[in-house]
Order: C-alpha cells, then structure tokens, then sequence
C-alpha cells in the first residue's frame, strides 16, 4: 500500500528546490550481458582479489536483488526502498535533500540519536529541540512537538526504539506527531533496533502518510555494521527524489552480498533465534545490574543495550576501563545525570560487567 498522490505533492514541495530540478549525473548503462568497454574498468581483476563477484567492476547502482530483498523483508513494495550506506547515510541524504542552508530547521527530541543535529549542522540548517520527559519514561510530548512545527521545519526526528534512553515511542504518540505533520514536515521514525522491540509495522505507517518515512539497518539486529547497509523506506517519489543526490556507486560490492546472504531465508532463522537470545540476555543483565549497589536505575530497553544510572558514572566509566571494557558516558547529557549506556555482549561480556560494577 502507498500513500495517495495528492499528499505526495505537498511533501516533495518541502523539498528544496534545487534538488527537485536536479539533473543527476548519469552514470555507465546497467546491462550486465553484454561486455563493459563503457566504464573505464581494467578487464581483469587484481591479483590479490578473492571475492565474488570480482571488484574490478562498478557495483550495481541499486542492486535490484538486494532491493528486493530487503523490501520483501521490510513488507514494502521495491519503489518504497531506498538501500543506504547505513541509516547514518539515509539520515544525511534526507537532511541535505530538505533543509536549504541558512534557512530551514530539523526537530529533535533529545536525548536522542546524536546525528540527525550534527547532519543539520553540517547542512547549516538549525536544531530545533523539543526535549523528552524524564526518566523513567522518557516520553516524546507530541503537543510540544506540534507546538514546535513551524514554516521553516523541514524534519521531525523521531527514534524508536530510541537510542540511548532505549524506550519505544508509543502508537498514540506517533499517530499524534503523524497527523501534526502532515503536509507541513517529513516525520522521520529512525527504527534501528526495531528487531529487538515486541511489534514494529513499517509498512502501515507508511501506507497511511506520505510524509512519512522509516529508517532501518543491517548494522544492529542482523550483525552487519562493519557491512554498511541501511534501507530508507518511504513513498517512491521520495525514494526517486534521494536517488538523485546518492552517489551512483553508493554501496560496495561485498557489502551487497554480505546482505544478501543475510537476507536468505536459512539466515534470518538464525537471526531471530539470535534476536530472542539477545532480549532474554537483556532482561538477565538489567535484573543482575539493579540488583548492585552501584546503580541506581535501569530503564526499560526494547534496544540491545541498557541505560543504567549510576550511583557516579566516572567510577564506573573507570572499573570499566580497568576490565578492559568500554561503555558509554552519558552523563554529561541534560537529564541523563549518571548515567551510562551498556550494550548486551555475549554471555561472558555480560559477566566480565558486572564483576566490574561488583568491586564499587
Ligand atoms: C546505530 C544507529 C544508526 C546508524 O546505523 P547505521 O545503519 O550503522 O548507519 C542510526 N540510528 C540509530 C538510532 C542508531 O542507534
């Protein structure tokens, strides 16, 4: 299902419009039967390359097997897909396409994801701040983000589950900041660890509201980071749109099989098997952190970390550090006082934790 037409004009008017009249760089003809004299490619591989298919040929520019693949996985039609490097090149893409420099604003939640301000800022587009309640829940307020919404609003951020807090952002209040926005921003769900939430339904918020757009990635659930490969999911002229500001070769080769090959069946099997075993692992640790004196709270996660307050965040960022372990600090954030960000490791990671945290 799509959004209907109407709508998708007013959201493709949000764009700027420099990259609406764009004329993209067109790159080498896709005809992978006949021989490439169009390309500028040496016709032999390097002596040093073991990989399949070999690297002295471009890359697919959308790889249509991948596409496929991953829209057949994220329950979207192939036009509603856009593969990225990553969420954070999706993230970047959208800001660049939308906030004209010195003029436009993006709408932040924190403590959130830190790159949707860092992408504004790069764009030179300003950072709105709608701040969540605090702890424990951490809700987003979707009247104070309405209240916020104003002409030069290009984009709301939205991360859910949400990272560092770990919280899901309710249905009610994504229907709310859905229906503020609509025709007047992009509302943006960055849903990298949707995999370890209980539900997540892309394809039905998307089928509802044109100007809404999903960001998924290979790089949590699915043990991909090192891969880079992220899917922005959103109406096709939107996707149309974002092609034209991707670089033509975006995605490396072996990062397109290394997705395939997750994306088959006989590997998905394994990777929920793996989802359930990391929530089970989640829920183990924040019962086994809570019970130590050195913290104070563990907020409910459906990500694969914890954000744990502690009872002083430097002693434990060293009794860490001194197990040869890193976390997070987020103390420094406003309403995060003590705060640190732990991610679930394997069975004797999680261990190696809390013998750190047991010495304080
Ligand atoms: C990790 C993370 C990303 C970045 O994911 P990549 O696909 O690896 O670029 C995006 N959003 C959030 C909230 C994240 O935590």
């Amino acid at each position: 299902m799509i959004a209907a037409d109407a709508e998708i004009a007013d959201v493709l008017a949000l764009a700027r419009p420099e990259i609406r009249e764009l004329q993209p760089y067109e790159h080498a003809a896709w005809e992978p039967n006949l021989t490439r004299l169009h390309a500028n490619e040496l016709p032999w591989p390097n002596c040093s390359d073991r990989h399949d298919p070999p690297l002295n040929r471009y890359p697919e520019p959308q790889p249509r097997e991948l596409i496929e693949a991953l829209a057949e996985y994220y329950g979207v039609q192939p036009s509603q897909l856009l593969a990225t490097r990553g969420s954070d090149e999706a993230i970047d893409l959208l800001t660049r396409a939308f906030c004209r420099a010195g003029r436009d604003a993006v709408i932040v939640t924190p403590p959130t994801f830190g790159m949707y301000a860092v992408a504004a800022r790069i764009q030179d587009a300003a950072v709105v701040t709608v701040p969540r309640s605090g702890a424990p829940g951490f809700e987003l307020d979707a009247a104070a983000v309405a209240a916020a919404l104003r002409p030069e609003v290009r984009i709301v951020w939205l991360c859910s589950p949400n990272n560092p807090t770990g919280g899901t952002v309710s249905k009610a209040t994504l229907d709310a900041i859905l229906a503020a926005t609509a025709g007047r921003a992009l509302a943006v769900i960055d849903a990298a660890y949707a995999e370890f939430s209980a539900s997540h339904d892309d394809g039905a918020w998307l089928a509802r509201h044109a100007h809404c757009v999903v960001l998924r990635t290979l790089s949590k659930a699915h043990g991909l980071a090192g891969a880079r490969i992220g899917a922005l999911l959103a109406h096709p002229q939107i996707v149309q749109l974002l092609r034209r500001i991707l670089p033509p070769y975006a995605l490396a080769a072996p990062s397109v099989s290394a997705a395939l090959a997750a994306l088959q069946p006989t590997s998905l099997m394994v990777t929920r098997t793996r989802i359930e075993l990391l929530r089970n692992a989640r829920e183990q640790l924040a019962r086994d952190l809570a019970a130590l004196p050195a913290v104070i709270e563990i907020y409910p996660s459906d990500a694969n970390f914890l954000l744990v307050r502690c009872r002083d965040a430097a002693a434990v960022m060293r009794a860490t550090r001194a197990h040869r372990l890193l976390v997070r600090d987020f103390s420094a954030h406003p309403g995060l006082a003590g705060c640190v960000r732990v991610t679930v490791g394997n069975d004797s990671d999680n261990a190696r934790l809390l013998d750190a945290l047991r010495e304080l």
